[in-house]
């Protein structure tokens, strides 16, 4: 798929840019934010960098941009890197902006040198007021002609803890008039007396973003610089302190964020999800984040070709849920052992099978696979477990499951035919009776019999129990976060169902965590690798296996 496929337009920047001998070696990085889990956005800009880094024999450094101690956590940053790891990459360098801040320093008292930077004692409401708007000038403060003497120790009062939260701030001094807003004297540094996850309390001012993204790549010779297209008014600011520093000239690109359909992708609205319980958090199967993909059974590979299919641009849009779901069905396809599991059961007594009577039949693993990916033993008797749904008491013609008259195959046993049913007083079925024709088992079938329709099964007597969860989308309208009032009012309420007692073929009781099965008629499954336990399985339906969602919804 891949290598058909014409160069995107940051293959065609870098591509030039080698050609040139702008750069030797390409060298790129990921920078999250360690202020929440990662998204399947995020896995886009992932597969980016790493991607472009493999592509042209460069490399990639995972950078954690924790200029915000208020919201950052390291539980966040192991939980990235597990995500990054999982997804099938490896960074060259770790490194944290943090570890940058006597850096950064040292770059804003160059800059104040330089008269390039000074103390500002407005308070952000009036430094808001006064940036003017993009067709009106920003007024200049009564602080910005102080002297580089004063701006000096002034700053340095800062880092000492001598004034108090929103007392003072550091601006850089560009120009007021700029039509874009973010030259109009930016802040370079604000006080915040909180602990910090990796630098405690050695710090109480901390860099704005723009302070520290573009220096963070000069830091590290970052060539190309990606990031999402909200940035892109940014790129005069970050080229502005790169170009008066006089350090390594790092580049900024942008391409559009990736958005989905049925879901939210921002980690504040995700967070809100978590914290209100509204899911069973971050990694609940019902979120779009890499842990909750994870969970649900996605595979590392659906992603990434996932994220290859929908390519990069430079426009915004939104990409529909169910190019997702074709990726992991294609994939599964390809690996998941097929097994059989009822998920609402009702007898079936094969009234012709010796009472005492037992056999091992086996079921093949994947037909997809050389060897049908070998077999598993499939315990056969006269008591059966069979979907309720597959039973009609009184059928319409094109029905080619059971009915009194019909018959069946019985995956990979033999065929049946239905000669009744029990009812108990409410009038509900609960039993259905066949007969099996010996004859006509499968592999050697020689009963000439045509069954037109194929169920699955389990032993009555070897079955074991288990939980099943099937989802659906997390909302009910296609984008929740550009509707009218609370993104969370369009939640979906019944996005979540619990079948509490399934019943599995005793293979399954062997399942792992991260084990991928198609339940045959019934989707993919994987073992829930947080509720499982003491005994107890929970299989998390990955996707049906077919698009079901987007036909319903157009009727
Ligand atoms: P969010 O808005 O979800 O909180 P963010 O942009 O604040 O995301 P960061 O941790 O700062 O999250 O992002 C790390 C990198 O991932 C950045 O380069 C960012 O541009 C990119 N990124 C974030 N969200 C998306 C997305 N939806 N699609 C593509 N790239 C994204
Ligand atoms: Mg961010």
């Amino acid at each position: 798929m891949s290598e058909e496929r014409s160069l995107n337009f940051l293959e065609e920047i870098v591509e030039a840019d080698l050609a040139a001998g702008k750069h030797v070696e390409i060298h790129t990085r990921f920078p999250p934010e360690p202020n929440g889990y990662l998204h399947i956005g995020h896995a886009k800009s992932i597969c980016l960098n790493f991607g472009l880094a493999d592509k042209y024999g460069g490399k990639t450094n995972l950078r954690f941009d924790d200029t915000n101690p208020v919201t950052e956590d390291t539980e966040y940053v192991d939980s990235i890197k597990a995500d990054v790891r999982w997804l099938g990459f490896d960074w060259e360098e770790e490194h944290y902006a943090s570890d940058y801040f006597d850096q950064l320093y040292a770059y804003a008292v160059s800059l104040i040198n330089k008269g390039l930077a000074y103390v500002d004692d407005l308070s952000a409401e009036e430094i808001a007021t006064m940036k003017g708007t993009p067709t009106e000038p920003g007024k200049e403060s009564p602080f910005r002609n102080r002297s580089i003497e004063e701006n000096l120790s002034l700053f340095t009062a800062m880092k000492n803890g001598a004034f108090n939260d929103g007392e003072k701030v550091l601006r850089a001094k560009i120009d007021l008039a700029s039509p874009n807003m973010h030259m109009r004297d930016p802040i370079m540094y604000r006080i915040k007396k909180i602990h910090h996850h990796r630098t405690g309390d050695t710090w109480c001012i901390y860099p704005m973003y723009d302070f520290a993204h573009g220096q963070s790549d000069s830091i590290e010779n970052i060539s190309h610089s990606i990031c999402t297209l909200e940035f892109e008014v940014h790129k005069p600011l970050y080229n502005w302190y790169i170009a008066q520093l006089g350090i390594f000239p790092s580049n900024q690109f942008e391409f559009a964020r990736l958005n989905l359909t049925y879901t939210v992708m921002s980690k504040r609205k995700l967070l809100q999800l978590v914290q209100e319980k509204l899911v069973d958090g971050w990694d609940d199967p019902r979120m779009p984040t890499i842990s909750g993909l994870r969970r649900r059974g996605y595979t590392p590979l659906s992603l990434r070709n996932f994220c290859e299919r929908i390519g990069v641009q430079r426009r915004e849009n939104i990409i529909d849920v169910g190019l997702l779901e074709f990726c992991v069905r294609e994939d599964l396809n390809k690996t998941a052992l097929r097994r059989m599991v009822v998920l609402d059961p009702i007898k079936l007594i094969i009234t012709n099978y010796p009472e005492e009577q037992s056999e091992i039949l086996k079921g093949e693993n994947n037909p997809e696979l050389e060897d049908n990916g070998g077999y598993r033993d499939l315990p056969f008797g006269r008591e059966l477990w069979i979907e309720a749904e597959d039973f009609m008491e009184e059928a319409p013609k094109k029905w080619f499951r059971l009915a009194p008259g019909n018959k069946v195959r019985l995956k990979s046993a033999y065929i049946v035919s239905c000669t009744g049913f029990e009812k108990d007083a409410s009038g509900k079925v609960t039993a259905v009776h066949c007969e099996y024709i010996p004859e006509s088992k499968s592999g050697q079938d020689t009963s000439g019999i045509n069954a037109k329709g194929t169920m699955h099964w389990i032993s009555a007597e070897k079955a074991e129990n288990a939980e099943v969860r099937l989802y659906d989308r997390l909302f009910q309208v296609e984008d929740p976060s550009s509707e009218e009032g609370d993104f969370k009012s369009y939640m979906n309420p019944n996005s979540l169902e619990i079948i509490q007692e399934a019943k599995i073929e005793p293979s399954l009781l062997e399942a792992q965590p991260g084990e991928q099965f198609q339940f045959i008629r019934k989707g993919y499954f994987t073992l829930d690798s947080k509720l499982s336990a003491g005994g107890k399985l929970v299989f998390n339906r990955t996707v049906t296996l077919k698009d079901a969602w987007s036909k319903e919804s157009k009727k």
